[in-house]
This record gives C-alpha cells, sequence and structure tokens, in this order.
C-alpha cells in the first residue's frame, strides 16, 4: 500500500493545522503510523488521496447509516442548493423535521436545531440548569458528550485517545460542577446524590457508550437511572449523538424501553452535513429563547441544506422500518465472524455489540465501564488498526471508539472483514 501523497499532505497540513488534522482522533496518534486523506467515499468504501481504497467501519463516526454518497441524499442536497445555501430565517422544513422527530423519538416532544454535538449537550445542560435552577450535573466516567468546557473531564473518544480526560483550559469553577461517576453502578449516582441533595439539575449519559469503545448497559441500569431522576427532581438526559435512530428509530430509549426527560442528537439528522439538535418534554423546552429566558442560538441553526439531507435520512428510515434488521443482521454475521476467528485462534478477547455498533476490546476481561474498559492493551490494538489498513479495512482510529456498521456492506464484504481480521490477528501475535 502506498501512502506517498497522503504523507505528504499530512506534513503540509502540518505547517497550517494544529496536528495537522480538524479533529485530533484523525492523526492517527494512538495507533501510529501517517493518517492517510480521504479523497471520496461511495456506499461501503472509501478512497484515499493515493487511490487506495478501503471497506469502512467509521462510517463518519455514524451518520452514515445507508452508506456514503447516497443518491437519494445526495439529490435532496443538490435540489436544495439550487434554492441558496443560507438565510438565517426560518424556513418550511424545519417544522417538518421538528415535526418528524418528535414523531420518531420517544422523550422529544419539542426540538432545536444546532451545528454539532457538542452544541446539543451544552445547550441541554444550560437548558436542564435554568429549568430546575440547580448547578451541579453528573457525568459518566468515559463518555464524551462534545468538548464544552463542563464535560472536558474524565471524557471518552479523542480526549482519553490524546490522554487528556481532564483537559487543560477547562477551570476550576466550571469542573466543580460535574460530578463524575462510574457507568454502570446506580450505588455511585446513589451516593452522589446523597452528597449533593437538591444541587444537581441534570445526568447526562450516552445510554449505550460509544466513547470508550462500545459498551452496554446492564440490566435494569437504565430504568434505575429513571427511577432515581423522577425521585429526586433531576432531569435525566439521554446523549444519542451516536445512537439516535441507528439502534432503533427512536434511538436507544425505544430499545431500552427508558425514556429520558431531553436528548441530545445528531450525525444522522443531519444526513452527514453539520447538525445536531436537543429536544424534550414540552415543560423543559418551553424555557428555550423565545418562548422563555434560557439563551441559545445559531446563525447557521436549521440551514436549508443540512435540513434537505437530514429530512431525507430520516423520512427514509421512517419509512423503511426493515433498514434497522437489515443493520442488525449485518452486525450479527460480522460479529459471528470475528468470534469463531477468536476461537479458532485460541483467544479470550472481549467483543461488545448491539445492532450495527461494535468493539473488539484487547482484554479478555469483561469491559462495563472506563476501568476496565482501561484494561485493553492499547499497543496491540495499534498493531492489529494497522495490519487490517494494510488489508484495505479502516476502522476507527483508536481502542475507545466504536466501529459503526452501514447497510452497504453485502455478504461478501463482511466475509473480506472476517478474512482480514483472522489473519490480522495472527500477523500480530
Ligand atoms: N455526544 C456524543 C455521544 C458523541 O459521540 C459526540 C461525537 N462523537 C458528541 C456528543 C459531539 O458531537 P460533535 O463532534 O458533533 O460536536
Amino acid at each position: 500500500m502506498h501512502i506517498t501523497r497522503s504523507k505528504s499532505l499530512f506534513e503540509k497540513a502540518k505547517n497550517f493545522i494544529p496536528g495537522g488534522v480538524n479533529s485530533p482522533v484523525r492523526a492517527f496518534r494512538a495507533v501510529g503510523g501517517d493518517p492517510i486523506f480521504i479523497k471520496k467515499a461511495d456506499g461501503a468504501f472509501i478512497y484515499d488521496e493515493d487511490d487506495n481504497e478501503f471497506i469502512e467501519l467509521i462510517n463518519s463516526w455514524g451518520p452514515m447509516i445507508l452508506g456514503h454518497n447516497h443518491p437519494m441524499i445526495k439529490e435532496a442536497v443538490i435540489k436544495a442548493m439550487e434554492n441558496g445555501t443560507s438565510f438565517g430565517a426560518p424556513t418550511a422544513r424545519e417544522i417538518e423535521i421538528a415535526e418528524l422527530i418528535t414523531n420518531m423519538v420517544p422523550s422529544v416532544e419539542k426540538i432545536r436545531m444546532v451545528n454539532s454535538g457538542t452544541e446539543a449537550t451544552m445547550s441541554a445542560i444550560r437548558v436542564a440548569r435554568g429549568f430546575t435552577g440547580k448547578d451541579k450535573f453528573i457525568k459518566m466516567e468515559g463518555h464524551y458528550h462534545g468538548h464544552g468546557d463542563s464535560f472536558l473531564i474524565s471524557a471518552g473518544s479523542g480526549a482519553i485517545t490524546m490522554g487528556a480526560p481532564d483537559s487543560p483550559g477547562v477551570t476550576k469553577g466550571t469542573a466543580k460542577d460535574t460530578l463524575l461517576a462510574p457507568y454502570n453502578d446506580l450505588q455511585a449516582i446513589e451516593n452522589l446524590v446523597a452528597a449533593n441533595k437538591n444541587e444537581i439539575a441534570a445526568i447526562i449519559l450516552e445510554p449505550v457508550p460509544g466513547n470508550m469503545g462500545l459498551v452496554l448497559p446492564k440490566e435494569r441500569y437504565l430504568e434505575g437511572l429513571r427511577k432515581i431522576c423522577d425521585r429526586e427532581g433531576i432531569v435525566l438526559i439521554f446523549d444519542e449523538v451516536m445512537t439516535g435512530f441507528r439502534l432503533a428509530k427512536g434511538g436507544a430509549q425505544e430499545l431500552f424501553g427508558v425514556t429520558p426527560d431531553m436528548t441530545t442528537l445528531g450525525k444522522i439528522i443531519g444526513g452527514g452535513l453539520p447538525v445536531g439538535a436537543y429536544g424534550g418534554k414540552k415543560e423543559i423546552m418551553e424555557h428555550v429563547s423565545p418562548a422563555g429566558p434560557v439563551y441559545q442560538a445559531g446563525t447557521l441553526s436549521g440551514n436549508p441544506i443540512a435540513m434537505a439531507a437530514g429530512l431525507t435520512m430520516l423520512q427514509y428510515l421512517n419509512s423503511h422500518p426493515e433498514t434497522y434488521l437489515e443493520l442488525n443482521q449485518i452486525g450479527s454475521k460480522l460479529i459471528t465472524g470475528i468470534s469463531n476467528s477468536l476461537s479458532k485462534l485460541g483467544l479470550k478477547y472481549t467483543i461488545n455489540h448491539i445492532g450495527s455498533m461494535y468493539s473488539l476490546f484487547f482484554t479478555d476481561k469483561e469491559v462495563f465501564d472506563f476501568t476496565s474498559a482501561k484494561n485493553s492493551d492499547t499497543s496491540l490494538f495499534g498493531k492489529y488498526f494497522q495490519a487490517m489498513l494494510k488489508r484495505g479495512i479502516y476502522l476507527a482510529p483508536s481502542q475507545f471508539e466504536s466501529l459503526f456498521l452501514s447497510i452497504a456492506l453485502t455478504d461478501d464484504l463482511i466475509a473480506k472483514i472476517i478474512q482480514a481480521n483472522e489473519e490480522s490477528l495472527k500477523e500480530i501475535l
């Protein structure tokens, strides 16, 4: 595999862009080697600047649930472009997408569009604070909610990959209102609630976290959080930026039957364009400006191109529920193949899997929270990543990310991934 052009682009990029990339994990620091620069993507494939072809399991970190460059999304974008790219004024399509999301996501009665997942979570916390009149909130260790100051404390995703789960630049004043709990531990929540009686505005979490690698909620954990929040008057926020419209039409909250008070969304609702959103119960959302006093705004929010792409994507998912069956089948086939290879090779590595998301952890111990995720041998993961890349499979360049599957993965491609996985494991061990 030649990556001559990617190498020289990276060298040049470092002169003008910090670390050569616009988002840290892209720099391949955790897996070694130089990042590949992408020229185009189509279906299940991406192509780099050196014209290498890869089957890809990142899917833009989630949104490409139908595969890359889907003709339907492309057409919607081109059509919308013909009428101009931004107005900074309300449009009919914003109502259409808002109404559709309220129909699809159980907790969402009203919704506000923003431009990224980061904005969605920052705004949701502000609204929860404004609604309850309380300052503190609980966040789970290893969960990632974007790069808002109050979330960069024991954060997952790129923050842990770069070894900086607590970022410099976040003031002590901000950090003191973020209370930390291990995921999947209801007693830890009870202890925090007791020690901060009537001071906690919200509990925010990824219901199925994908930012410390993929981790699943233990039985009755989400229900337990719901009960505590009801009892204590705490706003329960599910960050479904990754899981929304992916695990089910109504996200993890539909799948697990637990309805939060607020939900943050992103990725899929933009069909690959920059969008985020936060929504929830009417009584809470009525606190958002101009209906209420909690200020939140955005010049490009509800951008007509992004709305066209997102609406097309959501309309498709809403009218094709079989997509989720298909995604689950693709996930099952792949995981069965990978598990068979592990048994054949006598390896006991942990695979966490749900629907179209999975992580292979380089540890034989159960992974159920941040501490157990860190048992994984990350240097071995780096070798595995490179071995897979060499075989034409592009994985997320960090152990602490989930992989995302799309319906563009055919049986042939799944077989190729399984074979590459087996060969890669053999090579590195
Ligand atoms: N929340 C979750 C659960 C995420 O996975 C991410 C990003 N991967 C974010 C928030 C932040 O979204 P963005 O990168 O669009 O700001």
